[in-house]
């Protein structure tokens, strides 16, 4: 595996793939790894070079967020991609991918972007949208794997490259759970047991809205309703849950392939997110 932190360095190397006729399967990562990357890095395997990278991307971080504290594991990171079968590891420094103070930047969509996690996070898009376009860019993946754990992410990635007309095919990853059914995220790090007990109610009430589905129930006020009583014995604090088509609009009524149940809830003060693609 290459260790490569220069953009240029990054650029010849990919030049020089794309000289071979080679495919690149490319997986933006903020590094903190666990099995959820690891599937993406996986699936990224159907290429013939696999580039992942590792940004904590400072833009996508509002003020009073855990840019500072977010987990940076380097080595152990560095370990786990050698062992996925990375070939290139893209480990850029901010002021090489961001250089001017008066920057272009690129917005994302006013309504998508400024929902669920956009109205907690304000301005998160953006910065999600802005890293990614450049990393595209750089690495000219023919392909990128995101995970559909981050739902409303992927919605806008797929927007950005359909709308700006980007020559990369965007992979959607299944949701990656532990033995317990709580999905992964760099951020269950920071739960104590106790915390992560309590976390795997998430799993549990998304396995009985799914029971609630396959019984006939589709109206989603109903089914919202089950999740907050659920939630609310367990004294666990929502931040949302939504139920939407896949663009990300509130719908009345679950469809079957067409419906999606985004939910956040808090648990000593880590916002833990969590989804169902119906
Ligand atoms: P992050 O490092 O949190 O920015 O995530 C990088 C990529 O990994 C994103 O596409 C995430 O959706 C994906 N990812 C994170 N956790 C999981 C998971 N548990 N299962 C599948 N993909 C995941």
């Amino acid at each position: 595996m290459q260790i490569v932190t220069d953009i240029k360095e990054l650029q010849n190397k990919v030049s020089q793939i794309k000289h071979n006729h080679q495919s690149i399967g490319f997986v933006p990562t903020m590094g903190a790894l666990h099995k959820g990357h690891v599937s993406l890095i996986m699936k990224a395997q159907e290429n013939d070079c696999v580039i992942a990278s590792i940004f904590v991307n400072p833009k996508q971080f509002g003020e009073g967020e855990d840019f500072e504290k977010y987990p940076r594991m380097i080595e152990a990171d560095i370990d786990i991609c050698k062992k996925a079968g990375v070939h290139i590891l893209f480990m850029p420094k901010a002021e090489q991918l961001y250089t001017q103070d008066d920057a272009i930047t690129i917005l994302a969509p006013s309504i998508k972007g400024s929902i669920l996690e956009g109205a907690r996070r304000v301005g998160h898009f953006n910065g999600v949208l802005e890293v990614l376009l450049r990393l595209f860019h750089i690495a000219q993946p023919n392909k990128a794997y995101f995970g559909k754990k981050d739902a409303q992410q992927l919605l806008i990635v797929k927007q950005m490259v359909e709308e700006l007309f980007l020559p990369v095919e965007i992979v959607s990853c299944p949701i990656v759970r532990d033995s317990n059914g709580l999905a992964l995220s760099s951020r269950n790090r920071y739960l104590t047991q106790e915390g992560y007990h309590k976390a795997l109610i998430i799993p549990k009430t998304l396995e009985e809205i799914s029971k609630q589905i396959m019984g006939g129930e589709y109206r989603s006020a109903i089914l919202q309703q089950k999740a907050l009583e659920i939630f609310s014995t367990h004294n666990i604090e929502v931040d949302y849950i939504a139920i939407t088509n896949y663009n990300l609009e509130e719908i009345k009524e679950i469809k079957k392939s067409q419906s999606l149940i985004l939910l956040v809830v808090r648990i000593e003060s880590v916002r833990l997110l969590d989804n169902l693609w119906i």
